[in-house]
């Protein structure tokens, strides 16, 4: 992570890391407090008591330090400016514990007891392993903790004040090869684990996002099958099945009454006369008004130009020429304005109550039938068969 990529608005995945190193840091500083308990343990016994709790109460300052900066950096880390100080503010503050540490082993290797001496240098190399596990994420950090840590060691051992310079040597060598050889390998591991985690985050939510899309085309090329575009009636495809479904679960259903075939009468003139805009217009104002007179569970079809299908179920008595009439009515008492003018339309209704066992091509035959008779009657009326 290169600290002037930062002065940028952060990415969310620049975002990711960052908060997965503060959380991390987060856990290292309270994990710590065991490391510092045995090294007080080991010291108490051969350093004066107030160094020794003197060194506790600092390292106890320091990562409490470590550990408020990282509580405080993760709300703030959407700021690149603050992201920059939090880091900064990190690297420094484990730069302190590490170099508190390191000179607490220096006090305790100076005593010359190899025991204590080996003791305290195996705690520092798992300590070191611990932080380029949790710091891996952002290698300043990592050096210079380790730095802290493993420096003073080495100098003790490289100035040869006590007898087992190979050892500290050793112990600072191999944390610094750690952090070149795993430290290296498991930041770009963690990186390309959240990277992968955020790609498969975008691709669901792509997924999600096309599913909806394709559900609701799905369903308006759904509605649009079965509906007529310009009355948004049922089509005859639609009423088709409508009526076949309805013929499976008919005993729990309301009371089927028939069907109704209604036609405008003399349309081709209005079209000649007013125009197809004069049409369209009667058509929908038709639709309007036959709907005023159904119910909600009715059925109404576009069954050709200006011809209709309609479903009525039972209730009122049940009477099918009375539902008829009323519609035929409804259209007849009103003119339709248009352009200043007034259309005058009606229309002719063939009703057909619905036989036992018959089906629905042969129920739409007796409807027509009818309503060819009221067109041969004279028009504007109701013929039941
Ligand atoms: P009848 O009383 O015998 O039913 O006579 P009609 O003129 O109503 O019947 P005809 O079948 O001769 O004419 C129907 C007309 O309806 C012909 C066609 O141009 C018109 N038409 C069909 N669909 C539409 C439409 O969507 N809009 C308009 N404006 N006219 C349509
Ligand atoms: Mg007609
Ligand atoms: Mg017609």
């Amino acid at each position: 992570m290169n600290e002037t990529d930062f002065g940028r608005p952060p990415d969310p995945l620049r975002l990711e890391v960052t908060r997965r190193l503060a959380e991390r840091e987060l856990q290292s500083a309270l994990s710590s407090f065991l490391g510092y308990g045995l090294q007080a343990y080991l010291a108490l016994s051969v350093l004066p008591k107030a160094l020794v709790w003197g060194w506790l109460g600092l390292m106890l300052l320091l990562e409490g330090c470590n550990a408020a900066i990282a509580w405080w950096g993760r709300p703030v880390l959407k700021h690149p400016a603050r992201m920059r100080s939090y880091l900064r503010l990190q690297t420094l503050g484990l730069l302190l514990s590490g170099s508190c540490w390191g000179l607490s082993a220096l006090a305790l290797a100076m005593q010359g007891d190899i025991l204590l001496y080996a003791i305290n240098v195996f705690v520092l190399v798992v300590v070191g392993a611990f932080s380029i596990h949790n710091l891996c994420l952002y290698l300043p950090a990592l050096a210079c903790f380790n730095l802290g840590l493993m420096l003073p060691v080495a100098l003790s051992g490289l100035l040869q004040t006590q007898p087992y310079a190979g050892f500290s040597t050793a112990a600072a060598l191999f944390s610094f090869l750690m952090i070149l050889l795993y430290g290296h390998g498991a930041g770009r591991a963690t990186r390309r684990e959240i990277q992968t985690r955020f790609a498969m985050q975008s691709l669901t939510q792509e997924l999600m996002r096309k599913n909806k899309d394709l559900t609701e085309a799905y369903q308006l090329i759904e509605e649009q099958a079965a509906h007529d575009s310009l009355t948004h009636c049922l089509n005859r495809r639609a009423l088709r099945q409508r009526f076949q479904k309805l013929q499976e679960r008919r005993r729990s259903e309301d009371v089927f009454l028939g069907a109704l075939m209604i036609d405008v009468d003399h349309f081709k003139q209005i079209n000649d006369r007013h125009g197809h805009a004069a049409g369209d217009l009667v058509l929908l104002t038709l639709v309007a008004r036959i709907k005023e007179q159904l119910r909600a569970i009715d059925l109404l079809a576009r069954w050709g130009g200006e011809e209709f299908l309609c479903l009525v179920f039972g209730g009122e008595g049940g009477n099918l020429p009375a539902v008829a009439e009323r519609i035929r009515a409804a259209v007849a008492v009103l003119p339709i304005p248009f352009e200043g003018e007034y259309l005058y339309v009606t229309v002719s209704i063939g009703a057909a109550r619905l036989r036992e066992g018959e089906d629905f091509e042969a129920l739409v035959r007796r409807a027509d039938e009818a309503l060819y008779r009221a067109k041969a009657g004279g028009r504007d009326q109701v013929q039941a068969d």
